[in-house]
């Protein structure tokens, strides 16, 4: 059994079944890396902007590694008083680079960090450890609803995104990134945040 685990921003993977779009795709020159499955389909990397990496794990040195990633947003274990203790450990921290620390919690990005706050009304330039119990419980809901909604929709194609069949569609739900006017009307700011496009609504989060 092999074990992958990819690294990237801005990256692009598909699994396709091999046919002439795969062949141009393998002629293109950030494919990266093509894994052949025993069934005839394909997993290609492409790694447009050469952020990526790709790595081999055996199954110890995979569980080894998985203990260094926080727990899943929408597993049974992600409690909102699990997520307060994990925002009061990086007290100092900005809050929505906290939300993004694949350490702290695994798999919540740029786009649902900043939406999941929005929802909550919750200002993304806090500290992690000004948030109190009760916005963490507004915030729990929201992280998960969002990525609910969000893997509902097959994901957000902003940029290059897609998977199997095609593009994904919660760019249309989407109330802040990349926006100019929040659902209420009012204007947006745009600020970087641990190095990340971050838009938010000076009126509605506090
Ligand atoms: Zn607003």
């Amino acid at each position: 059994m092999l074990h992958f685990r990819s690294y990237a921003q801005k990256t692009e993977q598909k699994k396709e079944k091999r046919n002439e779009q795969m062949t141009e795709q393998r002629k293109t020159p950030h494919a990266k890396i093509t894994v052949r499955f025993n069934d005839g389909s394909e997993l290609t990397f492409h790694d447009i902007r050469k952020f990526g990496s790709f790595q081999l794990f055996s199954r110890n040195e995979l569980l080894q590694e998985l203990k260094k990633i926080g727990p899943e947003p929408l597993s049974e274990k992600f409690t909102p008083h699990l997520l307060f203790q994990l925002l009061q450990q990086k007290k100092n921290a900005n809050l929505k680079t906290t939300l993004m620390d694949q350490s702290v919690i695994a798999g919540i990005g740029n786009i649902y960090a900043q939406e999941a706050l929005y929802r909550a009304k919750i200002d993304p330039k806090r500290t992690a450890g000004s948030i109190n119990l009760h916005e963490v419980k507004k915030l729990h809901f929201y992280l998960q609803s969002t990525l609910q909604k969000a893997i509902a929709a097959g994901g957000s194609t902003v940029d290059n995104y897609s998977h199997l069949e095609g593009a994904g569609s919660f760019q249309q739900q989407l109330a802040v990134y990349q926006k100019d006017f929040c659902p209420k009307k009012h204007s947006l700011q745009r600020i970087v945040l641990g190095g990340r496009g971050t838009w938010w609504c000076k009126e509605c989060q506090k």
